[in-house]
């Protein structure tokens, strides 16, 4: 018997339960890659490029073990059909996705492959992309949870299984004809090596550092993070080979706090695919946020890196440099773009997905809900980042801002977090604030509570 194992945010050969199923009994199976450019439509060159890269990766481990990824490019629903009839495939196997894009695609594949009549061919989910398949932890009342903690408790009680041993040197792999991977470069500020042996190698090294990583995660100038997020994005890693991982480390509840939010993020999109794009506390959406040239102005100054805000700057450069943001950064910026600019939070998020290299429609937009105040569990909408106290905070000394921003980089002592108030005011070619804090913050607070009023 033949299967066809259609590879989607599971890139990777190891701990991979679909491929575990779909080579079961001794069936050959087909390794199938869809190109689908609908999928790719709000990534920017930075992500394609990654995930590409990721593919060609896949499809040299799978020819260490003599078999030859198929790639096809097209509609996943056109495809899967022909490539069934091609191969003689009786099943399809996959890791279910959760995303209102691919929930809604599968359904059409399912329905392409005739799965309801008898003797047609079945697409079979096996895992996901999380420990804790989006849907399985329920609340009481058996609705999904808002609120991460109580989410958390639920996650960490209901557990995950063992990675899966998944052998690719034990399967009868198959083949079709293949179409050729377009490839596009990575920006030379991505310094990741893309695929699975590369992912491991990368997180062994992370797992070393995990020990500092509760007193040091919020410190962008010590780049203390695992930078894991690329991985967990195109499945190179599974979480559960993390979690496994952890289980022997002596410290590992902070690391696996952060993995359980990837989760909560997913759960909550699952149970409420609209949040991807509306907000969870509607009552928000009436505040007066920015339109047209006022909105465009603001818009092209964040994204550029040019608020006059050093800490704010710096996190917007190292996105587009790196497809990549330090998470505390990224918590400021959000805050930044939506209450002192008073840019509604989809903008910001938009530009983010386009941007990232780990850009995750759940981990995204519920982040951007949480800075903007409007998520299920989000912070509330009075709390307001400071950006020079933040700075302050976490970039004590300003190595992240100078590493950056060039035209900071002679700037000495205290006027590193407020350039304006250098002997001479900001240095050449850096703008002063493009706004006040303390009035935004207290414009952003009187809207807030004229619309409670
Ligand atoms: P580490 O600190 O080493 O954490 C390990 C892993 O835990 C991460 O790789 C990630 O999978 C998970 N994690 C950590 N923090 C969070 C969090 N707050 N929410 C969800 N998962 C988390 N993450 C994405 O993967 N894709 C996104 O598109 C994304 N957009 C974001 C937008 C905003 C506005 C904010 C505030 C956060 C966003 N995050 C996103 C979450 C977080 O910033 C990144 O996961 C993290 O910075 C990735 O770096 P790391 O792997 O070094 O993280």
């Amino acid at each position: 018997e033949r299967r066809v194992l259609w590879f989607r945010r599971d890139l990777r050969l190891l701990d991979h339960a679909a491929l575990l199923t779909a080579a079961a009994d001794g069936a050959e199976v087909v390794p199938l890659y869809v190109l689908d450019e609908r999928l790719l439509a709000p990534a920017g060159r930075t992500r394609v490029a990654w995930v590409l890269a990721s593919v060609r990766a896949l499809a040299d481990e799978l020819a260490e073990h003599g078999a030859s990824l198929v790639v096809r490019r097209g509609d996943p629903a056109e495809v899967l059909p022909a490539v069934v009839a091609e191969t003689g495939a009786r099943e399809v196997h996959i890791s279910s996705d959760h995303g209102p894009y691919g929930r809604a695609r599968d359904a059409r594949v399912r329905a392409a492959l005739g799965e309801a009549q008898p003797g047609e061919v079945p697409l079979v989910e096996t895992g996901s992309p999380y420990a804790v398949t989006p849907g399985r932890v329920l609340t009481g009342s058996g609705t999904g949870y808002q609120v991460f903690t109580p989410y958390y408790r639920a996650w960490l009680a209901h557990g995950w299984r063992a990675p899966a041993a998944s052998d690719p040197a034990r399967v009868a792999w198959a083949s079709a004809p293949t179409e050729e991977l377009p490839s596009v470069e990575l920006p030379s500020g991505v310094r990741l090596e893309a695929g699975e042996s590369a992912a491991r190698r990368h997180w062994a090294e992370a797992l070393e550092r995990v020990g500092d990583y509760a007193t040091a995660r919020d410190r962008p100038d010590l780049d203390a993070t695992s930078r894991i997020s690329p991985y967990l994005k195109v499945g190179a890693l599974h979480p559960r080979t993390l979690l496994a991982d952890l289980a022997d480390h002596p410290e590992p509840e902070a690391f696996r706090r952060e993995l359980a939010f990837r989760e909560f993020y997913a759960d909550v999109l699952h149970h409420r695919p609209e949040t991807a794009r509306e907000y969870a506390r509607p009552e928000l959406r009436g505040l007066p946020y920015l339109t047209g040239a006022a909105l465009c102005e603001h818009l092209d100054v964040w994204r550029a890196g040019r608020t006059g805000y050093p800490l704010v700057d710096a996190g917007m450069r190292q996105l587009l440099a790196e497809g990549w943001m330090h998470n505390r950064v990224r918590m400021l910026v959000a805050s930044f773009l939506v209450k002192d600019l008073g840019v509604e939070w989809t903008h910001g998020a938009r530009h983010f997905l386009r941007h990232l290299i780990d850009g995750d429609l759940a981990s995204n937009q519920h982040g951007w809900q949480w800075a903007a105040g409007s998520g299920t569990d989000a912070a509330p909408y009075f709390r307001i980042f400071n950006p020079t106290t933040q700075a302050r905070r976490f970039d004590p000394d300003g190595t992240y801002i100078r590493r950056w921003i060039p035209e900071l980089r002679s700037v000495t002592g205290k006027a590193i977090h407020e350039p304006w108030t250098a002997p001479g005011g900001p240095p050449e070619g850096y703008p002063a604030p493009i706004v006040d804090h303390a009035e935004q913050r207290a414009a952003a607070l009187e809207a807030y509570h004229a619309l409670r009023r």
